[in-house]
């Protein structure tokens, strides 16, 4: 049983009452409900009513699409003469088809101290968060530093090309004054040696997409072959599977260890140092256990075989035979260089060609970091936050691309339990009530305290 794609599917109609801003589980309940799964995304209903919710505070809110179905929304809260501060998100999620959910995963139910249901984390509770300190910000008056800007996007799982993409090519004139934002992800704990470090996403993976493909003799399959097509990309495939691409150690990801490596015990820094070297990276790595995947990511570029096409006669020996590589660089890499490496590895039998590749983020600009350690201080006094490398691709590129710097902070005080990776994009995607105030408590509290940037 499937929803229509946008449909609001809650009992009755949405709550469209500003005072939700003091109750920012009950809005998160509200965006759940929306049915924007990704594709088709149909974000429309569901931006509409957030332009409703900021209406009803007396805030004029403007949608721009390029597709009728998908628009994102602006808004704008005047300020004093410092760059604008922003606030984004993205209101599309990912399928829940063939998932096995305790509630259905569009309900918003509440239960157990937990709002459930897909985006909860991933990244309606972010959107929650935003627009109830951007609410908080009108109805208390606050003198901001500079303007406060809200942006709510379609299209972010899918690459963002009818989102954020299409704000940032079309209307740049929206966000020429903004210099920083607060996006997606961190702000959340992440156990190392029994500290609590608050990971604060400054920079990211680059997405590059490749095809490695082979060509040979083709004939009738009754025939012995050797070397062909098939053989070759299974060959290569192996490679891929068992083989790393080479180390790198890029400046962010350097910056992040050490600071990270200055905030735990001798031990536990002597393994996050030991990242650092080549030659000591391997014993590194095995001694993090449950966190190596995360950091081999952030030391590598990456790259998975995803789709494997080959022939199409079960008789036929195809002359050509290809499969798709989801490749992930590091901040500075570029697509001709993680060609480069897959040609080495994989050798003169398959040829290497890339697909889609958007460059991201190289510099990482830290000035507004020191306000956002303060007020995750402030809120969790065990909290230590470390600037973070999101192995993964968010809107934050593309922000990028006009110069904005982008801080993913969606901060939840989560228990040490909670494995929020087990929840993202997965089935039983929760968060807990508390959380989701503790975030909009702490977004509200960089509203306040924004002074602009820092020089
Ligand atoms: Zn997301």
């Amino acid at each position: 049983m499937s929803n229509h794609p946008g449909e609001y599917v809650g009992d009755g109609d949405p709550v469209v009452d500003a005072s939700l801003s003091d109750r920012p589980a009950e809005l998160l309940q509200e965006l759940i409900r929306f049915d924007t799964t990704n594709p088709p995304g149909a974000e429309r209903s569901c931006i509409e009513w957030a332009a409703d919710l900021l209406a009803d505070a007396g805030i004029d809110s403007e949608l721009y699409a390029q597709n009728p179905d998908r628009p994102s929304l602006v808004a704008r809260i005047p300020g004093g003469d410092s760059p604008a501060l922003m606030l984004y998100g993205h209101v599309d999620v990912v399928p829940t088809s063939d998932q096995d959910w305790t509630h259905p995963p569009f309900s918003g139910v509440e239960e157990d101290g937990y709002v459930w249901g897909r985006g909860a984390l991933d990244m309606k509770s972010g959107v929650a968060m935003f627009v109830a300190a951007f609410l908080r910000a009108t109805q208390e008056e606050i003198d901001l530093a500079g303007d406060l800007v809200l942006c709510l996007l379609a299209d972010e799982e899918a690459g963002g090309d009818e989102g954020a993409a299409f704000l940032v090519e079309e209307h740049p004139e929206l966000f020429e004054d903004v210099e920083y934002a607060l996006g997606e992800f961190g702000g959340y704990p992440m156990e190392l040696a029994g500290v609590r470090l608050y990971p604060v996403q400054v920079n990211e993976k680059q997405v590059c997409w490749v095809r490695v493909s082979a060509t040979g003799q083709a004939g009738h399959a009754s025939r012995p072959s050797r070397g062909d097509a098939v053989g070759r990309i299974g060959e290569a495939l192996v490679t891929l599977d068992r083989e790393r691409l080479p180390y790198h150690l890029t400046p962010p990801v350097e910056e992040m260890l050490d600071r990270m490596a200055d905030e735990v015990d001798e031990e536990a820094a002597a393994v996050l140092r030991g990242l650092k070297d080549p030659d000591t990276v391997d014993d590194s790595l095995a001694a993090l256990g449950d966190e190596a995947g995360t950091f081999e990511a952030l030391l590598h570029n990456t790259a998975n075989a995803t789709i494997l096409r080959g022939g199409d006669k079960i008789n036929v020996v195809p002359a050509s035979a290809e499969f798709t590589v989801d490749s992930r660089l590091l901040p500075g890499q570029t697509d001709e260089d993680v060609a480069t490496e897959l040609r080495d590895l994989l050798g003169d039998g398959v040829s290497v060609d890339v697909e889609r590749f958007e460059l991201g983020p190289e510099e990482t600009d830290l000035g507004m970091f020191p306000l956002l350690d303060d007020v995750l201080r402030d809120a969790d006094e065990a909290a230590v936050p470390v600037p973070y490398v999101l192995p993964a691709a968010t809107d934050g590129r593309i922000f990028a691309r006009i110069g904005i710097q982008s801080y993913g902070f969606t901060p939840m005080n989560l228990p040490s339990d909670f494995d929020f990776q087990s929840f993202v994009h997965a089935a039983d995607e929760r968060i807990p009530v508390e959380a989701v105030e503790f975030g909009t408590d702490a977004v509200y509290d960089v509203v306040r305290r924004y002074e602009g940037a820092v020089e």
